[in-house]
């Protein structure tokens, strides 16, 4: 792995070329513009980590970009395999901050779920990635950089890798710009070409951001963290409750499928004695009665560190599941991968075993 991650200091200060659009590669002085495609094939295709191996580009063109640029962003790349398969990386960045992933081979499909930030500002109380606190927001290339470091490190293509969810460290909606330029870059045919309809993007419910991603256009899947149906429940556990009421996120969410007409996601993580009553599951069913086509995700909660919350039972996590489906919802119980590697949601913070 090594081979990929280790970048000298003195590349520190130099961008990698994962931070620009494919039509803004650098070009060395009078090149013809096609030229940009055969460097994002090296780059996206295949995951060519020394300048030295892009025989096709001319050796003078090859020499600029080594001296001026670098390719993937990261200092040092540790992975931390899961007895169930799924492997948690741990990666340290140029300025020394931290991120992880989490790469999850199913059998008919590999996929990462990616960070967005290092630590996270929202705070949400049953969060491990929240307890963190905020480091800094991920730039384009140390996000995208996640895919191909994965695929470098599992000896894939990555091209492979076809399922993405930013589920990792971070709001991605608080990092908007960088997060919304890196999922361009993987659904550009000239990059990793991959499917937006196969990109999940998780949310905390931030109303003003979900209606401008709604006017990007990018038929991802939506997935909003709403975890109580209630305000009262919800400013609890969830600090921006405080300012982005239920209704309103409701409300972006018409927004959202209105412009998108695709599934979305409700993330409700199940925590024993705050939002697991049989009468949150009857105030839930209410709540989304008006979306269309919604899937209900009940996460037991995962427990880490010094939290203090609990995960509601199996008993009470099949009777709040009967009532949502008593009214009509879709919905399904999902058990995090990667729990012995501090890979599953919510315990991503940066351990180093
Ligand atoms: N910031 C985004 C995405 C990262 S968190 C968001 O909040 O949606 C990904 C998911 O894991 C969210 O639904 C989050 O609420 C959930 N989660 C956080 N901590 C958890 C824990 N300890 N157990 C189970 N799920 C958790
Ligand atoms: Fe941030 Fe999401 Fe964790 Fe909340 S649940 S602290 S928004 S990463």
């Amino acid at each position: 792995m090594n081979d990929f991650a280790v970048n000298s200091k003195k590349n520190e200060q130099k961008k990698s070329l994962y931070d620009f659009t494919i039509d803004d590669l650098p070009l060395a002085k009078n090149a013809p513009k096609f030229r940009r495609k055969q460097l994002a094939n090296w780059l996206y295709e295949k995951a060519a980590q020394d300048f030295n191996a892009m025989t096709n580009l001319g050796a003078d063109w090859r020499q600029e970009l080594s001296e001026n640029y670098i390719i993937n962003p990261f200092k040092k790349i540790e992975s931390f395999p899961s007895a169930d398969d799924s492997v948690r990386y741990l990666f340290t960045l140029e300025d020394g901050l931290q991120t992880e992933a989490v790469y999850m081979p199913y059998k008919s499909r590999k996929t990462v779920c990616l960070s967005s930030m290092v630590g996270c500002p929202a705070g949400c109380a049953f969060c491990a990635t929240g307890a963190l606190g905020f480091g800094r927001n991920l730039s384009q290339a140390e996000i995208v950089g996640q895919i191909m470091a994965i695929a470098f490190a599992e000896k894939i293509q990555p091209k492979e890798i076809r399922n993405v969810v930013l589920m990792g460290m971070g709001e991605a909606l608080l990092n908007y710009d960088n997060a919304v330029s890196a999922i361009r870059l993987m659904i550009n045919p000239d990059a990793l070409d991959m499917s937006a309809r196969r990109i999940t993007l998780s949310t905390v419910g931030l109303p003003k951001q979900i209606k401008k991603l709604a006017k990007e256009g990018l038929p991802l899947v939506l997935a909003i963290s709403l975890h109580a149906p209630d305000d009262l429940t919800r400013k609890e556990i969830i600090p921006t409750a405080n300012a982005h009421p239920v209704s309103e996120i409701i409300e972006s969410l018409y927004d959202w499928q209105r412009l998108i007409n695709r599934r979305m996601t409700i993330e409700y993580v199940m925590l024993a004695g705050i939002n697991d009553a049989e009468w949150q599951a009857e105030a839930l069913a209410m709540v989304l009665s008006k979306l269309k086509t919604v899937h209900v995700n009940l996460i037991p909660f995962n427990s880490w560190g010094k939290s203090s919350f609990k995960s509601s039972d199996k008993h009470a996590i099949r009777k709040f599941k009967k009532v949502l489906e008593q009214n009509r919802m879709e919905v399904s119980v999902r058990f995090s991968r990667g729990q012995d590697a501090g890979a599953a949601c919510g315990q991503l913070a940066l351990t180093q075993s």
